[in-house]
């Protein structure tokens, strides 16, 4: 049995710190069940480190986070820290954890349970089953690209410049995560740019077919341009396994895929940093999308399933345990399909439990197996 993987959790601020608390009895199970021992440590991040060491991230707790096998993430921010400045904002924890540890693959899976595939706003039959990853690409493109910039004209106006740009090497660092992913899964590749009218898709392009001729041959490429992507993704979404994309199509195209499943608590996602040659080791941080919400933090009524989700995530990602990862799943999907429901996803007809009754549940299916 694997042993003594390094992990680090950073629950954050508001129901952050709720839904890690189920992952961390989570990780208990494993430790007692499965022989599957994790050195646990964690640390603050956001608002609660703000208010313990005065920044929202320390400098010891970015090099745990570097040293640690995983980082479990839960959530930051909220009205407390709101009128911070720009630099001391709890926001800016996590945006320093993703640059400091090179994190330029997000993970975002769109995966439907079959027992809320009428939560979603398309047809049943649209989504039941759907089961996507979209790869966006995190640390390049129009959000970092110099120069950028608002001036002001001698006339008085304005003008604002975001440039888009990507070299060679970032495309095939994202492209090759993709094509890995897609090996795993049901071995297909849609690569999302808009190469008929942007350089930068152009380059994207070709990059992408020269690499995959040359190191994924075996694996099904398609090209397709950012607009259809996002029509194809709400008329036929099941037709896709990976997407990958860059930063900005990739931010827009993964929150029209999360409304195909329902809701933000079920949502986990993944960033990955770049595979060390010598170590082997590559950097990782494991994070439900949704954020502190504020609104219900501290009532206990939180959907813990995304947290739990981004932790199987971590199992089949940074420790190759698949079949631990699936075994997560399967309860989750069983504890669905047994109807209970936090409040996010109630339907009529079903039973409403809190945050930490549907982490019991959990526990529960996964003793069942
Ligand atoms: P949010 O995701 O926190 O909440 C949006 C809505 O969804 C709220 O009504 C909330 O109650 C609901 N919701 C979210 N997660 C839920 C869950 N697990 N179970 C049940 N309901 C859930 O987004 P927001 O309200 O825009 O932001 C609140 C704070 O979180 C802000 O300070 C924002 O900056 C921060 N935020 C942090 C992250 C992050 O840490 N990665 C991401 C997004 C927002």
């Amino acid at each position: 049995m694997a042993a003594n993987k390094k992990l680090l959790v950073l629950p954050g601020d508001g129901i952050g710190v709720e839904v890690m608390g189920e992952v961390e009895r989570l990780l208990g199970w494993f430790d007692k069940k499965r022989a599957l021992r994790f050195d646990v440590e964690s640390a603050h991040v956001g608002g609660a480190a703000i208010d313990a060491e005065g920044k929202p991230v320390s400098d010891a707790t970015v090099k745990k986070a570097a040293a640690a096998d995983a980082v479990l993430f839960g959530a930051v921010g909220g009205p407390k820290w709101d009128n911070l400045p720009f630099d001391m904002k709890p926001e800016r924890g996590l945006l320093r954890l993703r640059k400091d540890l090179g994190l330029f693959a997000n993970l975002r899976p769109a995966t439907c349970f079959e027992a809320l595939a009428d939560a979603s706003t398309l047809k049943r039959e649209y989504v039941a089953g759907l089961d996507i990853m979209i790869l966006r690409e995190l640390t390049g493109g129009v959000y970092f690209g110099e120069p950028r910039g608002v001036e002001t004209l001698k006339d008085g106006t304005k003008r604002a410049v975001d440039t888009q740009v990507y070299t060679t090497p970032e495309i095939e660092r994202i492209a090759r995560v993709g094509f890995e992913l897609a090996k795993k899964r049901n071995n297909k590749v849609h690569s999302v740019e808009k190469a008929n009218v942007m350089h930068t898709g152009v380059l994207w392009r070709e990059t992408v077919t020269r690499l995959h001729a040359k190191e994924f041959p075996e694996v099904e490429l398609q090209h397709m341009y950012a607009d259809n992507c996002a029509m194809q993704l709400v008329r036929n979404p099941k037709q896709f396994d990976v997407i990958v994309t860059d930063n900005l199509f990739g931010d827009l195209l993964s929150d029209c895929a999360a409304m195909l499943t329902g809701s933000l608590g079920m949502l986990p996602s993944a960033s990955l940093g770049a595979v060390d040659p010598k170590t082997g080791k590559r950097n990782a941080l494991y994070e439900p999308v949704h954020g502190s919400a504020p609104d219900i933090a501290g009532k206990g009524v939180a959907n813990p399933i995304a947290c739990i989700m981004s932790f199987a995530m971590a199992l089949r990602y940074s420790f190759d345990l698949p079949d631990e990862a699936a075994v997560v799943e399967k309860a989750v999907t069983r504890v669905l399909g047994q109807g209970l429901r936090t409040g996010d996803i109630m339907q009529a007809g079903k039973t409403k439990v809190g945050t930490r009754e549907m982490g019991e549940a959990v526990l529960k299916a996964l003793e069942q197996g």
